[in-house]
């Protein structure tokens, strides 16, 4: 008799199986005991005699037993083995467990997030959760076949690194060999997977965790989360977004979820403010919304840059763009500022922006005038960005890419109101790592090991 999942046990009616999993429910009728056993795959009635009543829910079990099927008035069609039930003949506790500090077989909603998130390996046994893991993989790996059909090479890049700007505070941690120097986490892979195209890859991507110290916002996930990074060669900015659309309605279609409107409609930044208020809108009607339509839609044709609050320039989306070709000899003359459109196009899903990207500069000279642009000293700009500019020199081919947002798409997919739902162990709202007790004190010789003493 082999094990078999209890998804498969409407198949054996009749026949003998053996079955390991939680116990979900108990019904106690005295003589007779039912169980609901739960595996990843579903949930099965179990029946079983008096031995049972040393069974508590949520204790592991083996259990052997023969699929019945129940008698017409008792079925439910509500559920997959609703018309079955396992008649147990051996059971075995594996392991008997504590009393649980949440239940587990409700959705979870109801229960406090921190709770949640300190038993998350427990908050994960819920087949919402399950679920939602689930997809999560899959959609990961139907974008893993769409790219590599496309050719993709899918390449890592460090995460101890040196600081890439994209608009938030840096993860900081300190170098042991070198005392009073300090790595950078990425805020994204967007200086290296250039440095890849300037190494000759021509297409990359990779399922990169970027790292941003915000400050906590509803609808952001504090601290990491998972971007679709990808990066080409050669193109233009409808390549890049021609080939993100194609990957995204392919893997959709594979998953069966609804597009609203194919291809994506196209607004440019100004058209998008005049029409909707705003760079990220939400094109579906309410019973679209009902029925979970995803609604995209790019804008493109963002200024470049913004003014900031000491008078000075700042980019709006990313430095290491390039405006758009017509606007290139204003950059280079660092004219005209507020009126330089930059390549950028970001991708608006249901009301969120899923994702930007941008046609980089592939020239030293027009990275450099974005940061001189943007106040920054020779010297610092050599400080920071001088092996870019210098990597641009060495025959840097033209270049672009994009990525889309993993956690926010799977957001909207699922119809969750938070990103933490399709976040296997997200940080809570307060920036403590789910189970562990991250940020921890550590002990005063570890400190002096990295030349730190705390003030
Ligand atoms: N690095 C950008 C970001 O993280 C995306 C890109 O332009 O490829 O938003």
């Amino acid at each position: 008799m082999k094990k078999i999942p209890i998804s498969e046990t409407i198949n054996k009616i009749g026949q003998e199986v053996e079955l390991f999993g939680w116990v979900d429910s108990k019904r106690d009728h005295k003589k007779i005991v039912f169980l609901d056993l739960r595996d990843r795959t579903g949930i099965v009635q179990v029946v079983g005699d008096e031995k049972f009543k040393e069974i508590s829910t949520e204790d592991v079990v083996k259990i052997i037993g023969v699929v019945k099927e129940r008698p017409e008035k008792l079925k439910n069609n509500k559920i997959l083995t609703g018309g079955i039930e396992i008649e147990a003949r051996e059971f075995e506790i594996l392991n008997k467990t504590n009393p649980l500090p949440l239940p587990v077989n409700t959705d979870g909603y109801e229960i406090d997030e921190e709770v949640r998130l300190k038993y998350r390996y427990l908050d994960l046994r819920r087949p919402r959760m399950y679920k939602n893991l689930a997809l999560r993989s899959k959609f990961i790996d139907l974008i893993r076949q769409y790219l590599f059909k496309k050719d993709f090479l899918e390449i890592e890049t460090p995460i101890l690194s040196e600081t890439t700007p994209e608009g938030a505070r840096d993860f900081i941690v300190p170098s042991r060999l070198q005392p009073g120097k300090f790595y950078a986490l990425p805020q994204s892979p967007q200086q290296y997977k250039q440095l890849l195209m300037v190494g000759g890859v021509e297409k990359y991507f990779q399922i990169a965790r970027c790292f941003r110290d915000e400050d906590p916002r509803a609808d952001r996930a504090y601290g990491e989360f998972t971007q679709l990074d990808l990066e080409m060669s050669f193109v233009k900015r409808e390549d890049v977004m021609a080939l993100i659309e194609s990957m995204v309605i392919d893997v959709y279609e594979k998953l069966k979820i609804p597009i609203k409107q194919k291809p994506f409609p196209v607004f440019t930044y100004q058209e998008a403010i005049k029409k909707f208020g705003a760079d990220r809108f939400d094109l579906r009607t309410p019973e679209e919304k009902e029925k979970n339509i995803q609604a995209f839609a790019w804008v493109i044709d963002f200024p470049f840059f913004e003014k900031t609050e000491d008078d000075g320039w700042t980019f709006t989306h990313n430095p290491f763009s390039s405006p758009k070709p017509e606007f290139m000899e204003y950059l280079l003359n660092k004219r005209n500022i507020p009126n330089i459109l930059t390549t950028q196009y970001d991708l608006v899903c249901n009301g969120y922006e899923v994702g930007g990207g941008s046609i980089r500069n592939h020239r030293p000279e027009g990275l450099k005038a974005v940061f001189e642009i943007m106040g920054l000293s020779e010297n610092e700009i050599e400080q920071k960005f001088g092996h870019m500019i210098e990597a641009l020199g060495y025959g840097a081919p033209p270049h672009g890419g994009m990525a889309p947002g993993l956690d926010r798409m799977l957001t909207c997919i699922t119809g969750e109101k938070n990103l933490r739902e399709v976040i296997p162990m997200p940080m809570t709202s307060g920036g403590r790592t789910a189970i562990m007790k991250a940020p921890s004190q550590i002990k005063e010789d570890k400190l002096k090991e990295l030349g730190i003493r705390l003030r």
